[in-house]
């Protein structure tokens, strides 16, 4: 389960607490065990979530995820909430105004499908905005260098987020997230900061989309009905061969068709 997938069920449990007032216990229910919520960076100390919940399902479709299998989703939002910490964390940013850019992607089952190739060319074109990248402190994570950033655009601020809750709150502050399919995006979605998501042909907005955000798609031989790769949603063995096709589906995606995309969010929001 991974930081969105987490991010889901918070959102779920939030629309829960608020219909029934009762707090909610995230419960596996393939596994028939509760979960540690302290393991959970997204569910610790968020105030509807409690040991003493109610049992609510982190595997509601058929004791798989909410959107397996291209099933038609819409994420729940909940608000985030954030600390002395985290606020402090946040004045380290230099700029007033900015994008946060994510280039970054996990080395999980579907790696390397939800990996866009060109970052360091938006990042170099985009110099007339300010930039900040937070760099995740985890391993098995795949993106650019530090090195190869600063050289593309030197004006961009790269900070350390060790802490995902770090990265969390410097997207709340920002006009607009650049991003694949992940943890920022549904971060960005239930903060309604817009967002622009390279989904590419393996994922799709309409089962993990949210309405503030601008989502970039292929429709592919794999992905014909626009729900996503049909290929590699099957098991786990046939995710360890990636799709040759979602993987040209993303080189498909120009870094031009993404700059008209910021221009669009920028100088809409500018004229608000
Ligand atoms: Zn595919």
């Amino acid at each position: 389960m991974g930081i969105g997938d987490d991010i889901m069920w918070r959102g779920e449990a939030y629309k829960k607490f608020k219909e029934t007032g009762k707090l909610q216990r995230p419960w596996n229910n393939k596994k028939n065990q509760y979960m540690n919520i302290e393991t959970r960076e997204v569910w610790k100390n968020v105030s509807w979530i409690s040991r003493k919940g109610k049992p609510l399902d982190t595997l509601p479709n058929n004791k798989r995820r909410w959107y397996f299998k291209g099933t038609p989703y819409k994420p729940k939002i909940a608000p985030f909430t954030f600390k002395e910490k985290q606020i402090e964390f946040q004045k380290q940013i230099k700029f007033k105004d900015y994008i946060v850019i994510n280039p970054y992607v996990k080395q999980g089952v579907f790696y390397p499908m939800k990996m866009w190739p060109y970052w360091i060319e938006l990042i170099n074109r985009l110099k007339d905005y300010n930039i900040v990248i937070c760099a995740p402190q985890r391993p098995h994570v795949d993106g650019p260098t530090e090195q190869q950033i600063l050289q593309a655009n030197p004006n961009v601020q790269i900070v350390n987020t060790p802490n995902f809750l770090n990265c969390v709150i410097v997207i709340s502050k920002a006009k607009l997230l650049i991003t694949t399919e992940g943890a920022n995006h549904h971060a960005a979605g239930n903060m309604q900061i817009p967002a622009i998501v390279i989904y590419g042909s393996h994922n799709s907005p309409l089962c993990t989309g949210y309405d503030s955000q601008v989502s970039i798609t292929r429709t592919t031989e794999c992905n014909t009905d626009g729900y996503g790769c049909h290929r590699n949603n099957k098991s786990k063995t046939q995710n360890s061969n990636p799709c040759i096709t979602c993987i040209q589906a993303m080189s498909t995606i120009t870094t031009q068709e993404v700059i008209e995309k910021v221009t669009e969010i920028i100088n809409t929001n500018r004229t608000e």
